[in-house]
Parts: structure tokens; sequence; C-alpha cells
């Protein structure tokens, strides 16, 4: 079948592998003139940045891909695997490594925080037990088909369910379990990981710890930007055909049906369409759908960040790769990002730096700072006094806590506000994750990964089901390719 994806994120490219692979022809046309959409690259003064995520879990999904494809993985995406997870920073002074070893880290926090290591080992093993349960029906397959739910691997995990903590949010779980408030500060900031306010997320969020604890960390060789850049060659040697600096106008429907795409004055036929772009901007502006637009608004969007590149003239010893310098009013700053809306004065401060372990990416004696905080999907926020005075905040937390004059080691710098992300990946108001998780129903009401009115439409990417983040994009790509392969097997 002739199928036109529309998008080259982490979803697009997913599905676009898997069905190209299958023996259809697929034509992937992406606005940008570049691949990936949220994963990017770019330079300056000769200190390379990752413009999106920072952190790769999961890479098995990337290999699976090579797999298919019948090439080796390990020769064409070689990979880091992180012992140290992150440095966490807090007001008081206190520093926790976060290292990959269980036993060390449940040491770490009983030398530091006083927490019985016991807990901090429960946790993990309770983090893998949630994950086993809930990946056969929430992450491997569609929630909207009777299928999923009948097979003997989810009637197995479906009667295990009551036991994946669904009904009080992750912070009062945490709380439960360590007592201790900066190890349940630690622990609730994996809600972040999906754009959510652990606040309100069920504690079921917390199986996310098992991606970096138990299957691991990693950083792809030559940075995060090798993701992308691997996965849209590989999709072209499969045969996808993408075009660049193409975007789609219109999603054409004729009868409940796709006929194809509209894109700059021309029309590509196709029997199948799958969008990668958010699902709220495609029922919007592909579709003149605002019904079905508005309906994706009910859910609250995720957080979005304001990023800060840096290239610092100067090596810090007491930073890793990942590092986190946190906000000493956790609950304030949630309530400011999703209740009030507004950028918080002491935000909690990620600084990513690859070049820890990729050396290239910044001159000798120097360091690739990727300084996010997270903040309010919202328009007409980020005004350029808005981000200068954001900055300073930074600027003085980081000089706090660090001992540090950072400013004058800034020799090269770029912003990307929320409304930049909203404008270069066409994700509605910035979000890094499409819809938030903050309600126990969250995953239901995502979009599905097929139009239910419309023949022919599929979507993917971490606006739809399963959800944000590189794995979970990766996944809907698979789910859609499954879904196609299963519904048109006899044509
Ligand atoms: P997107 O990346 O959203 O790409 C969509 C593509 O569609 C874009 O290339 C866009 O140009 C194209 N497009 C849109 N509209 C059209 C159109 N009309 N015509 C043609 N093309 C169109 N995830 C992690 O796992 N770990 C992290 O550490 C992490 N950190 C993040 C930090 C930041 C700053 C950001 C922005 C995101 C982060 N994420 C992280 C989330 C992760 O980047 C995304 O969930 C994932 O990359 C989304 O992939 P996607 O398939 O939705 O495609």
């Amino acid at each position: 079948m002739k199928i036109v994806i529309i998008g080259s994120g982490m979803g697009g490219l997913s599905a676009g592998i898997r069905l190209a692979g299958s023996g259809h022809e697929v034509t992937m046309l992406e606005k940008n003139s570049y691949p990936g959409g949220k994963l990017t690259e770019f330079s300056v003064n000769g200190y390379r940045f990752d413009a999106g995520p920072s952190l790769f879990t999961r890479p098995d999904l990337v290999e699976e891909l090579y797999a298919i494809s019948g090439e080796d993985a390990s020769k064409a995406f070689p990979c880091h695997r992180l012992q140290t997870l992150c440095h966490y920073f807090y007001e008081d002074g206190k520093r926790i490594h976060a290292v990959a070893d269980h036993s060390a880290l449940a040491a770490e926090l009983e030398d530091k925080l006083g927490v019985p290591a016991s807990r901090t080992l429960k946790h993990l093993q309770r983090a893998a037990m949630m994950y086993d349960l809930t990946k056969p029906i929430f992450l491997d397959n569609s929630l909207h088909k009777w299928s999923t739910f009948t097979n003997r691997k989810a009637l197995k995990a479906l009667v295990g369910l009551y036991k994946i903590d669904m009904l009080r949010s992750m912070y009062r779980a945490n709380k439960d379990r360590f007592k201790v408030p900066q190890a349940v500060q630690l622990f609730n900031r994996y809600a972040t990981y999906n754009g959510s306010n652990p606040y309100k997320a069920p504690a079921t969020l917390n199986l996310i710890a098992h991606l970096e604890y138990n299957l691991g960390a990693f950083l792809p060789a030559n940075g995060m930007h090798q993701i992308t850049s691997s996965l849209a060659g590989l999709a072209e040697r499969q045969g996808v055909k993408i075009e660049y600096n193409c975007p789609v106008e219109k999603i054409k429907v004729i009868n409940s049906q796709v006929e194809g795409v509209e894109a700059g004055g021309r029309f590509f036929p196709a029997d199948l369409v799958v969008s990668n772009m958010d699902a709220y901007y495609t029922y919007l502006k592909l579709l003149d759908d605002e019904r079905s637009a508005r309906n994706i608004l009910r859910q609250e969007r995720s957080s979005s960040a304001l990023i800060f590149y840096w290239g610092v003239r100067k090596e810090f010893r007491e930073l890793d790769v990942h590092n986190i310098f946190f906000a000493e009013d956790y609950r304030a700053e949630f309530s400011s990002i999703f209740n009030e809306k507004k950028l918080y004065h002491d935000p909690t401060v990620y600084v990513n730096i690859t070049s820890k372990l990729v050396k290239e990416d910044a001159p000798a004696g120097g360091e690739n700072w990727f300084v996010m905080i997270n903040a309010p999907a919202r328009k007409g926020l980020y005004t350029p006094e808005a981000i200068a005075s954001t900055r300073r905040n930074i600027l003085t937390k980081l000089e706090r806590l660090l001992n540090v004059q950072i400013e004058p080691l800034i020799e090269a710098e770029t912003v990307l506000s929320p409304d930049d992300i909203d404008m270069k990946t066409g994700s509605y108001l910035g979000s890094l994750y499409g819809t938030s998780s903050n309600s126990r129903m969250a995953a239901f009401l995502r979009q599905p990964n097929f139009s239910r009115k419309i023949g022919g439409l599929y979507f993917v990417g971490g606006s739809v089901h399963p959800g944000g983040g590189i794995p979970l994009a990766l996944l809907s790509g698979k789910i859609v390719s499954k879904l196609i392969q299963d519904k048109y097997k006899n044509r």
C-alpha cells in the first residue's frame, strides 16, 4: 500500500522503518530541513548541543529497528551505559550521587539522608513489578482494541493490575514509603519524565525509575542526535522516501476515508496516512476538525521547558552527565507550573553535559551545558524580560550551590522557549510530552493510535498512546505498524 507519514519524529521514523520493511511504499513528509523533530542538534562557537532529549532509555527499541532491517546495531549505533545516573544537589548543601548499582544507591541514601537501605531496594523492586504488569496492556499494544485485553499475557497482567498503585498520588506513595522529604523529592522527580506533576499523577508512574535503575540509562557514542540521524539513514535504506521542507497542509478525506495529503501545492495520494504531528494540530490544522481538537485539550498538557544552552569555559569535577539542583519547595514549584501557570522563582535546574563522555562536544577545558527548567505550557508567558529574570534566578542558584561565578564563564549561548518548541516541532504550547499523566484516566483518554471516524488514518508520537518520551514514541510506531499489518494482512 501507499503510505504517507507526516513528520519524521521518533514515532514517524519507527513506523516508517517497520512499514517500509514490510513492503509498503512509504513517503515521509517533514516540514523542517532536518529529521527528528524534538531530537535534533546544533553547534555554537565549537560547542555541540543536543537540542531536546538528553536521557536515553530502552535502546533495545532502536536495536530492534536495526534487527528487523537485517543490520547490526552494535556497529552502527554504539552507546555508553551510564554508571552514575545523576548528581543531586539540595539547598542545604547535601549532595547525592545516584548510581546505577542498587546496593550502592541504597547505601548512599542511607548514609546521606538516613533512609534505611531496604526501603530503596524495595522501591526499585516494586518499580520493576509495576512495569512488568503494565507493559503488555499500557505500552506494547493499542489500549483501544479489545484484542489487547484478551490474550494470555494481558489477562495475566489484568489480574495483577490492583498492584500498580493507581489510587494514590506518586507523592503520597513516596511519602508513605521514604518518610524523608529529600528522598521523597528525589523519587517524585520521575513524574517529570513524562511532563507530569507528582502531586497529581498516580503512583503507578513510580515504575519510570525501573527504566533508569533496572533497564539502564544510556548515551549514544556521538550524543543523543545520533538516534535520529541513524534512524533517518536506516529508514532511507529501508526504502522510505523522505521529503524535507515539505509541510503538510491538509489530509484529504472523502467519504470518511483518507485519500492522501496536500503539501506545498502538491498532492500525495495515499491508502493510509500516519500523522506524527501533534494530535491537537492534526485535527485543527490538517482536518479542520475543531471539535476533536478541543476534545484533546480536555486533558491537561504536559509541562514544557525553558532551556539555556551554555558553552562554559571550565570543567566541573563535581558534575556528571546528568545533574539536578532541586527547588527548596517542590510542591510550590509544581503548583506554579501546573496551577498558576507561572515561571517559578526557585526552579529545579537540570544541567546535562554530554561532553563528560563525548569529548568532541566542547573545546578542551570547556563543557557544553544544557540547562533546563520545567515550565508551564502556556502562550504569552515567555517575554524577553521573563526569560532574562529566569536566567538570573538559575545563575544565582547554580552559583550558590557550586560556589563559582558561572556567568563570566559562559562564552556561547542559545535559548529555547516553549514558544520555540511549538514553532519548531509543532507541539501545541511547547508541551514536551503531549498530554500529561496527571489523572488516573490519562492513559485511557490519550488519543488512540487510529481514527475511529476516518478510515486509513493513524497516529504516532508523543501526543498519542502510549505517550511521550523517546521509548514510548518508538513504541507508538511499533503499535501502528502492527495495527496496519493485522488489518490489511489479506491485501
Ligand atoms: P516530534 O519530535 O514531536 O516530531 C514531530 C515531527 O513532525 C517534527 O519533525 C515536525 O517538524 C514534524 N511535523 C509537524 N507538523 C508537520 C506538518 N504539518 N508537516 C510535516 N511535518 C510536520 N524524551 C526522553 O525520552 N528523554 C528526555 O530526556 C527527553 N527530554 C526532552 C527535552 C526536551 C527539551 C524536549 C523538547 C523533549 C524531551 N523529551 C525527552 C521528549 C521527546 O523528545 C519526545 O517525546 C519525542 O522525541 C517525541 O517524538 P515524536 O514522535 O512525538 O515526534
